[in-house]
């Protein structure tokens, strides 16, 4: 555990609400402390109101902030009177308390302030942080958790036993609290939920929490229950991609809609999900109440989904009858799948929720083996896990959550994605949701955008290994394949048929034509498992019905694509995969038209460039984005029941009208 405080970077940070947001960041930062949005801080600072009145201020967390990116708006400012005036109410339903936070702000336009408030609110410090450090759930987390937790910190902490966070809670803490902290008190630890530390400044109270997670690191320690020893050669299997292709078709299925799935197979995974005994350890509950919305109770082990589909709802109706509303809008499809070949395997709607969940089941796997390993890992009773994951205000949250975008859960590959057309193409579909594997062979693909939906591969597409490679890496990161744009090409420099060199049209072929039936070949298996159909869309050219002299190679190549792709459209009919073909020309803003290039063509006519750009029948200019949100509506439910099409974007030209 490090403590990362630096005095020349807390210099930044000006006031007690600045030095708020400094150790939250800190404590964002250590993923081992919080992840993704969990854990919440506060400061109570006294100020004076506009009307001249002296009142104290709970600065707490807002909903939707993430420690480590939080700034001073992310802070919800609340009257701290009206709080413990509400602690010390008998009852308080989720639905009141909320609407008393969300009335008892100073900021209107602040964000709704965490379900946590009233429990900062009533610990009598001005600084408050709290996290769900792994080191302290790996040890309440276990059968005698309460005694070790005593054991390592004496009255340096008050314990309270679990209570679902909310008012409850609170009401609980505020109970306890003043009657158990002793002078020496520094903080509070939940059992099987996290822990808090405060303090007269942010330093002080970042100092101990840091300071109480290393006592339980120093615990597991000397209880060999810290180190976790990897077996020889785990991780190096490599399963076929359509294994992993497979169980993403069939979770979405049983979902309803299509997930996202990204496979982590790393040595410390794989030796998880290898391990003897693995059903009693992880299907007991997850490590905090904190993740359960988003990874569910238990994971799937192994690859039937429908048994656990049959479990998950007997689960539900076992333990209440829900609300027909609520019922409706849950889907009985595993978050987490361990598997002994395909490791750990984390499902979302999409790629963000999915890499989410992948975080957390890796802390969740490093505290269940450490609970192991100190004598046995304990969850909550099933109950307890039951009414936090079915909670009116997490269920609230996922309602706020509105229509998801066309293509939410669905994996797109685009073929030279680096520049012109591809590029504009992989924009079109992150935008309407597709998580993207773009290929090219300039490696600048690798860093077009940093984000979790896209993946970019450098990859020679002649090559039929670094296309497997490419189909593997894309697999293992969102788990298959729903839609494909053959859209790389090259458009050799002007030869007529009489000064044709023999390698210069063997190379054209090579990538225009090859290429792309290695592709479509390779991506069959996988486009036959898309939950909602395959579809294909091929860029060709104007010059399929429209050649021109000089440019043998490129018309042959792509008429001989066009005619690939109707064949295509032929065979693929009955997997439900359709294939479309676009022909576009004169898209001037890709990598091909230089400058010079366009003056010289539009000198060869006679005219200006601004006039040769839009030398169509509609006299307007065509851009790569006209090419890429034509060619993403063509995967949409637009075209649901077009295949073998050939649509020109062209602005209108006279010779293929
Ligand atoms: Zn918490």
């Amino acid at each position: 555990m490090n403590n990362l405080w630096n005095d020349a970077e807390a210099a930044n940070f000006k006031g007690d609400l600045g030095l708020r947001v400094y150790t939250s960041r800190l404590l964002g930062r250590d993923k081992s402390l919080v992840l993704h949005g969990g854990g919440n801080t506060s400061v109570k600072i006294r100020e004076r109101s506009l009307t001249g009145e002296e009142e104290d201020i709970l600065y707490v967390k807002g909903s939707g902030w993430d420690l480590e990116f939080i700034e001073e708006a992310g802070l919800s400012p609340v009257r701290l009177g009206h709080l413990l005036k509400l602690s010390r109410l008998e009852a308080l339903s989720d639905p009141q308390m909320v609407n008393e936070l969300l009335t008892h702000m100073t900021r209107a336009s602040a964000p709704a302030p965490s379900v946590e408030t009233i429990l900062h609110a009533i610990l009598p410090f001005k600084y408050v942080d709290h996290t769900h450090a792994d080191a302290v759930l790996a040890i309440t987390n276990t059968g005698n958790g309460e005694q070790r937790i005593r054991e390592i910190y004496g009255d340096k902490v008050v314990i309270i036993p679990y209570v679902m966070p909310g008012f409850d809670l609170a009401r609980l803490c505020a109970a306890r609290f003043p009657a158990e902290a002793r002078s020496r008190t520094i903080g509070m630890v939940l059992m099987n939920h996290g822990v808090f530390s405060f303090g007269a400044t942010a330093r002080e109270s970042y100092d101990r929490m840091i300071g109480l997670v290393q006592m339980a690191e120093n615990y597991l320690a000397r209880h060999k229950a810290w180190d976790l020893p990897v077996p020889r050669g785990a991780g190096t299997r490599k399963p076929p991609r359509i294994m992993a292709a497979r169980l993403r078709a069939e979770i979405s299925r049983a979902a309803g809609f299509p997930l996202v799935m990204t496979g982590r197979s790393d040595e410390r995974s794989v030796a998880f999900c290898n391990r003897e005994d693995l059903k009693d350890i992880s299907r007991q509950g997850p490590a905090t109440p904190d993740h359960v919305i988003r990874t569910k109770r238990i994971p799937m082990i192994g690859g039937d989904v429908d048994a656990y589909a049959r479990e998950y709802r007997d689960y539900f109706n076992q333990h209440a009858p829900l609300a027909k509303e609520t019922k409706s809008m849950l889907d009985p499809a595993p978050r987490v799948v361990l598997d002994r070949d395909l490791g750990m395997c984390a499902l979302g709607r999409t790629a963000k929720d999915a890499a989410i969940v992948a975080d957390l089941y890796s802390h969740t796997m490093d505290v269940i083996e450490r609970a192991a390993a100190l004598g046995g890992y304990r969850a909550l009773p099933a109950r307890d896990i039951f009414d936090v994951e079915y909670w009116d205000l997490e269920q609230a949250k996922l309602k706020q959550g509105g229509k998801p975008p066309v293509f939410s859960g669905e994996v797109t590959l685009v073929t030279g994605a680096a520049s012109g057309i591809g590029r504009a193409c992989v924009d079109s579909l992150l935008a309407r949701g597709a998580a993207v594997i773009g290929l090219d062979i300039d490696p600048g693909i690798t860093s077009l955008h940093e984000r979790n939906d896209f993946l970019g591969l450098r990859c020679d597409i002649t090559s039929e290994n670094e296309i497997a490679d490419a189909l593997e890496a894309g697999v293992k990161a969102f788990g298959g394949l729903d839609m494909l744009i053959l859209n790389a090409g090259i458009f050799p420099g002007g030869a007529t048929i009489a000064t044709l060199k023999t390698d210069e049209w063997r190379g054209v072929m090579k990538v225009n034509v090859d290429a792309n039936l290695v592709l479509l070949r390779e991506c069959h298996a996988l486009l036959k498992l898309a939950p909602r159909a395959g579809r294909v869309v091929i860029i060709g050219s104007k010059n399929v019905a429209a050649p021109g002299p000089g440019a043998a190679a490129y018309s042959a190549s792509k008429a001989a694509l066009n005619q690939l792709a109707r064949v295509a459209a032929l065979e693929w009919g009955a997997d439900g995969i359709r294939v479309n073909v676009l022909h576009p020309n004169a898209v001037f803003d890709t990598g091909i038209w230089t400058e010079e290039v366009l003056a010289s063509r539009a000198a060869h006519y006679g005219i200006p460039v601004e006039e040769y750009k839009k030398k169509n029948v509609l006299n307007v200019e065509v851009t790569s984005r006209d090419v890429a949100e034509l060619a993403a509506e063509m995967c949409g439910p637009l075209f649901a029941k077009t295949t073998g099409a050939q649509l020109p974007v062209d602005g209108g030209n006279e010779r293929v009208i």
